[in-house]
């Protein structure tokens, strides 16, 4: 190992609790992104993170041309009342003749501007129009106006698109227009994971007195997969050290990442502490955030191939909160990506919500419309970190800052909306 993540985090004992800003700033330093690429067809790149600049081999568009259908003219010609037609520009099909003074071209949208001219005049502002003539009353546009410029939207030998850019469907089009069929992306992800507890059991298997189905390896499958990850199912791992060893040191054989629910709480640290030590370096953390206290995180080595871990908790809320604020962004991190900003709005509060200073908590919201047509946002329910059908009803995370106390109703409050558009 090169790197010490003891000696990256000198302040940071082992038991010492953090607040959400240091453990995110923390996990965000001790990330290197793979490295290695792939190049894939157009169709396959929405979601992957671009591995290289794309520098523009053309002029989009490649001539001036025209945004409206009407009539192409000189702009000294926009006063001169009636102008003789010479001829038709089409999309993909120009006028090559000359333009003189008193003269214009009739043109539909996206056909290249014919010589001489530098303005549109749309066909509705026109009038008395007939195959050989048109009149243009004073005033109705401005010079240049409704003329498209060559290289307005990507210019010949700028980069389009940046290394490290997430690829959005936008992108996708706009790879197109470049005439651009593929491009280099950095490899997938492969992130490991596996529930543990002894309470746990499979779909499929008879629910035992006490015994709970594993829900974390579904939501954490879910959110895997929804990131762009190439997920390795390692299941249920039974709260035995020997059991526990084996799935680490597998999951650091085939993984770049590696995350556990379940297990890292006060009563069950100790024993997992001693064997996570034996395999690396891991820190166990108290976070001051609810829910989702504890965490740990770490680098593990096994046979020559190393991991990260993020050990999440194992309550079901807890898990898809960690995942969320911690685990999410270090993942695009090692995936390569331009790290995005996190893109909180402000909503009303339809509610007071109690809130102690000292801790971040991410609350379940509902944003609805309220009677005057704006939105606000209520509380889902029960806010429990085991009731995973909060997270089910909600449609945004509603953010309580660390040193934030209790919110009045009508107040503004941070939410991160579960839905966006792409
Ligand atoms: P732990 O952190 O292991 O003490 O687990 C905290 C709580 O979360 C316990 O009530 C567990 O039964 C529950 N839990 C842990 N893992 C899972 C899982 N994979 N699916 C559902 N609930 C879980
Ligand atoms: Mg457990």
């Amino acid at each position: 190992m090169t790197t010490s993540l003891f000696e990256l985090a000198p302040t940071l004992g082992e038991q010492d609790a953090l607040s959400v800003a240091q453990a995110q700033a923390f996990i965000a330093q001790s990330i290197t992104a793979i490295t290695e690429t792939e190049t894939l067809p157009l169709k396959q790149l929405s979601g992957r993170v671009l591995a290289a600049d794309i520098i523009s081999p053309i002029n989009v568009p490649a001539h001036d041309n025209s945004a409206m259908d009407g009539y192409a003219l000189h702009a000294t010609d926009l006063n001169a009342g009636s102008l003789r037609v010479v001829g038709t520009a089409f999309a993909g099909k120009r006028f090559s003749g000359t333009v003189g003074r008193g003269e214009c071209v009739r043109i539909m949208t996206g056909a290249v501007m014919p010589q001489a001219c530098d303005t549109v005049v749309p066909q509705e502002l026109t009038r008395d129009n007939t195959e050989h003539s048109v009149s243009i009353p004073a005033g109705v546009v401005l010079a240049g106006a409704n003329r498209r410029l060559a290289g307005e939207d990507l210019a010949l030998g700028k980069a389009a698109l940046h290394k490290g850019k997430l690829l959005t469907p936008a992108d996708l089009g706009l790879l197109a227009s470049l005439g651009i069929g593929e491009a280099p992306v950095q490899r997938k992800l492969r992130v490991a994971h596996f529930s543990t507890g002894d309470e746990l059991r499979s779909i499929g298997e008879p629910l035992a007195e006490g015994c709970i189905y594993d829900s974390n390896r579904y939501t954490l499958h879910g959110m895997l997969s929804r990131l762009g990850c190439e997920v390795i199912d390692m299941g249920v791992v039974k709260d035995d050290p020997a059991s526990l060893e084996a799935a680490l040191r597998q999951a650091c054989e085939q993984a770049d990442a590696i995350i556990t629910s379940g297990g890292v709480s006060a009563g069950d640290a100790d024993y997992m502490k001693q064997l996570l030590a034996s395999l690396g370096e891991v820190l166990f953390w108290k976070i001051d955030m609810r829910p989702g206290r504890p965490m740990a995180f770490g680098k593990l080595t096994a046979n020559g191939h190393s991991a990260m871990l993020f050990g999440l908790p194992g309550n079901p809320v807890a898990v898809m909160v960690t995942f969320y604020f911690f685990a999410r962004a270090a993942l695009r991190q090692m995936m390569g990506a331009t790290p995005l900003p996190q893109l909180i709005a402000r909503v009303r509060s339809a509610q007071p919500i109690r809130k102690k200073p000292g801790r971040t908590e991410y609350q379940r919201g509902i944003i609805t419309l309220d009677a005057e047509g704006l939105q606000s946002v209520r509380i889902t329910g029960s806010q429990g970190s085991g009731i995973l059908s909060s997270m089910s009803e909600a449609n945004c995370m509603v953010l309580l800052q660390h040193a934030q106390g209790d919110v009045q109703a009508g107040e503004l409050v941070d939410v991160m909306l579960f839905e966006g558009l792409l």
